[in-house]
């Protein structure tokens, strides 16, 4: 099979322009067209999965596929962009139809639920990679939720269950052992993780700064922090009794390493934002549309630096790393 007809076959599937669409022209010509409606602005964002590197050889392709856009489609709802399109840069060491099948029904299964439109891409022959290049519409007059607009006295916030993914990870490493319930939950986040796209869109006017959790918690949460020229605490006692007692796949581990996985994990594509204490209820409301769970687990401060308070009032000193490619 040759390289048009795997592209034919598994990735072209929408009509050009079915009205309400917003592509005028899809597949099959040098550039797609897109159509964003008036007054919005795009939001774009790639990212590009190497094996080895994000993924393990041995993943089911389904998972692949799903995990590829997912990843994108968290980049949207960290600025809270509702999405509309993406294109998909394949590196392939053969044109494997089984491969492209599974990769391409996990793939548009997501794409679906997000309305997000396949509207082009490439396709070479080379080690196995994977880039998307994703396209939102972010309302013209909605301010995006940007690392730098965090201010001194937000709530600060994180969605759903940050660590469980870590957790499948090191039960693949062979360093973690987990019950076969546990283990089945946790390599879902990691393989399926869920992006946040509603909430994103649901935090528009309520919050102030958000980021998507792919590398670790707080090294993630730092980039705002820096971005924003403010600082953090955390307040631990929240985070173990509300993101670890309440996880089925941390509540059972070792207390630092549950710790640990929450705060410097990564792969959780889970979003930290902030925002006024006004906004409380309006983030409850937010999160409750989104059907997700958000826990306020501590402040910004005007004081740079970021503190990790203890019940009693002192600091946690322990360091924690968050996932670098080059490190
Ligand atoms: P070009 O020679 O201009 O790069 P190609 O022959 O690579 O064009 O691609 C032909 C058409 O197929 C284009 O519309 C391109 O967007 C699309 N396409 C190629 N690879 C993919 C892919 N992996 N997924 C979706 N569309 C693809
Ligand atoms: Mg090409």
């Amino acid at each position: 099979m040759g390289e048009f007809e795997l592209i034919n076959r598994y990735f072209r599937r929408e009509r050009a322009s079915e009205p309400g669409r917003p592509l005028e022209l899809g597949i099959g010509d040098d550039c797609a067209l897109l159509r964003p409606a008036p007054g919005t602005r795009l939001a774009v964002s790639s990212d590009m999965l190497v094996e080895g590197r994000h993924f393990l050889s041995t993943v089911d392709p389904a998972r692949l596929g799903h995990k590829s856009l997912a990843v994108n489609l968290s980049d949207l709802a960290a600025v809270g962009a509702r999405p509309l399109a993406f294109t998909l840069a394949l590196a392939l060491p053969r044109a494997d139809e089984a491969w492209a099948r599974g990769f391409s029904e996990g793939l548009f299964a997501l794409a679906d639920a997000h309305a997000c439109v396949l509207a082009g891409g490439d396709t070479t022959q080379g080690p196995l990679n994977i880039c998307i290049t994703i396209f939102g519409e972010l309302p013209g007059d909605a301010r995006a939720l940007l690392r730098s607009s965090a201010r001194p006295g937000d709530d600060l916030y994180v969605s759903g269950a940050p660590g469980e993914a870590r957790a499948a990870l090191e039960v693949f490493r062979g360093t973690l052992a987990l019950d076969a319930q546990a283990f089945a939950h946790a390599r879902d986040r990691m393989e399926r993780p869920t992006p946040r796209v509603q909430l994103g869109q649901a935090l528009l006017g309520v919050a102030h700064a958000a980021i998507d959790v792919s590398d670790g918690l707080l090294g993630d949460l730092g980039h705002v922090l820096a971005a924003s020229g403010v600082g953090a605490s955390i307040t631990l006692d929240t985070v173990r009794e509300q993101l670890i007692a309440s996880s089925p796949v941390l509540a059972g581990l070792p207390p630092d390493l549950a710790l640990e996985f929450v705060l410097a994990g990564g792969d959780d594509y889970e979003l930290v934002f902030t925002a006024a204490a006004t906004q409380r209820d309006a983030v409850a409301r937010a999160a409750m549309s989104a059907g997700v769970t958000v826990t306020r687990m501590g402040r910004i401060d005007a004081q740079q630096g970021l503190r990790l308070i203890e019940g009693d009032g002192r600091l946690l000193t322990r360091r924690f790393q968050s996932f670098d490619h080059f490190a």
